[in-house]
């Protein structure tokens, strides 16, 4: 074997002997991945086909101590590091170019604990291991609502979903991780162990080290919930959209309603003559009781008239991937996020018209409803600081054809100008993509300063910087 050339921190190359590597494997329960070598590729590949970056040496780790060996080699010999565990963020940090890739996307073990009803789950688990494990037991914690996404990025992001203004964001309902941090250290981090840790956890991404287990709270839900489509022409928005927007604001904390703006899909409950033209559904799940839930979306389902209605009770962890057909993995991606606390009659106007001219049928926008139980949390009680959001829209533009990039960027980029007088100015971390450095500040609003004071502590050479890095205060 001859030395290996990999790229440091500070960008330039250095060269790895074969006995370092060789020492390495020597020490790991997984593997060392070389480019050409099994399982390289699946380590490199995510969601987002946009990202096609080739590591210099990717560590699979099948535990912490494999996550010990591979930081404190990054550690020694300063080498450029990404940490990937579902591998589904827009901006594609968990993968870099030349650098070491720690790979724990086969660390998915789910452990429930009946009895304290919380549950134990490593970095490289999707939501969907977490829901079913959890939903074996009629059980479940916020999550997002792609069940191929990874629970490790979207907690450490902030994370929510179809049951967050019920039970709260996902960090709201983390006890505690375990964290390698940059001096090669396993540490955990909970209210009561390095609480400021935990606290920068709570939002702050992957910039304070790498989660090698999260312990949740888990809720008694399902294992069927009411939930279900409505689906409308696009025509009728104009009209609709102001008025969900009274219905979601009033709606009691068990009902959230995302609405999704696109071309139909050929779903079989949709008449064949509406397949490909332009729709807005409104998506709905219930937190709870059947009975009370039939009420609660009554008003839902009483405006305009609709082309088809199919909220019924459904299994949560299927409801929960309702919408995986739409987001497989492999096509080019791009996003732009805003969120907004009222989504006034002008801010409307400029979604319909950009959903008329889509730049391809898989592209959409998205609105998802939050507030409730996650509003309740102060702004400063966890790293995630945009608590009073009532809607957060995403444009997203998905495509597969390179010649189609500059297009469909343009287009997201565009909605998101028209729409930003009306948007908070904050943004949701796990929605930012590559190109959006500028916003990190926005994203951490109050919380930066001690976010850049504790990434000091933990991090001050800023080792985990491929993630929306928030840079150590000097
Ligand atoms: C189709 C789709 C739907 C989505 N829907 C939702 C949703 O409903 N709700 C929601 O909240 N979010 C949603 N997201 C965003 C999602 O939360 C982020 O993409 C998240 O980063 C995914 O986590 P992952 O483990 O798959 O990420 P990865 O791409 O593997 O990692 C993302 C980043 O997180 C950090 N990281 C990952 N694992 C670790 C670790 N173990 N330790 C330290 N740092 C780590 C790294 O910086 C890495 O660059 C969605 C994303 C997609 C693509």
């Amino acid at each position: 074997m001859t030395d290996l050339t990999i790229r440091t921190l500070e960008g330039s190359t250095k060269t790895l002997a074969p006995d370092t590597i060789a020492a390495l494997r020597g020490r790991l329960r997984g593997a060392v991945a070389l480019p050409g070598e099994d399982g390289y590729d699946a380590a490199r590949s995510i969601w987002n086909a946009m990202i096609d970056r080739r590591p210099g040496l990717v560590v699979r780790c099948l535990g912490a101590a494999d996550i010990i060996n591979a930081v404190k080699l990054a550690r020694d010999e300063r080498l450029l590091l990404a940490v990937r565990s579902g591998g589904h963020n827009i901006a594609g940090n968990a993968v870099c170019d030349g650098g070491l890739l720690i790979d724990l996307s086969l660390m998915k073990s789910v452990r429930v604990d009946l009895a304290s009803r919380t549950a134990r789950v490593e970095p490289g688990a999707t939501l969907a291991d977490f829901d079913k494990e959890a939903q074996g037991f009629a059980l479940a914690t916020p999550l997002g609502i792609n069940s191929t996404t990874g629970v490790a990025g979207l907690t450490l992001g902030g994370g929510f979903g179809w049951t967050t203004r019920k039970f709260g964001l996902t960090i709201d309902n983390l006890i505690s991780a375990d964290v390698v941090t940059a001096d090669a250290k396993l540490v955990r981090a909970s209210e009561k162990e390095n609480p400021d840790l935990f606290w920068a956890l709570r939002g702050g991404g992957g910039n304070f080290g790498v989660a090698t287990s999260f312990e949740f709270k888990l809720h008694p839900l399902g294992p069927e919930v009411l939930s279900g489509l409505v689906v409308h022409p696009l025509e009728t928005a104009g009209e609709l959209l102001p008025k969900f927007c009274r219905i979601a604001k009033e709606a009691p904390d068990e009902l959230t309603v995302w609405v999704v703006m696109r071309k139909a899909p050929s779903l079989p409950f949709l008449p064949t003559a509406w397949h490909g033209k332009e729709v807005m559904i409104f998506a709905a799940c219930y937190s709870g009781d059947m009975r009370e839930g039939e009420k609660a979306v009554k008003p839902l389902r009483a405006l305009g008239k609709p082309i088809a209605d199919v909220i019924s009770p459904h299994p949560f962890s299927g409801w929960q991937a309702a919408f995986d057909p739409l987001l497989t993995p492999g096509a080019r991606n791009y996003w732009k996020s805003h969120d907004f606390i009222d989504l006034p009659d002008a801010a409307i106007k400029a979604i319909i018209n950009a959903v008329r001219t889509l730049p391809t049928p898989e592209s959409e926008v998205f609105i998802a409803h939050v507030g409730g139980a996650m509003a309740r949390v102060a702004a400063n009680a966890t790293a995630w600081p945009n608590r009073d959001s009532h809607f957060i829209m995403n444009a997203h533009t998905r495509w597969r054809d390179k010649a189609q990039d500059s297009a469909c960027t343009a287009w997201a980029r565009q909605l998101f100008k028209a729409t930003a007088p009306f948007a908070t100015g904050s943004v949701y971390v796990n929605f930012m993509p590559e190109d959006e450095d500028d916003r990190v500040a926005n994203a951490y609003g109050t919380n930066y300063h001690r976010l850049a004071e504790i990434k000091r502590r933990y991090d001050p050479d800023n080792l985990f910087r491929m993630n929306q890095n928030i840079r150590p205060t000097k």
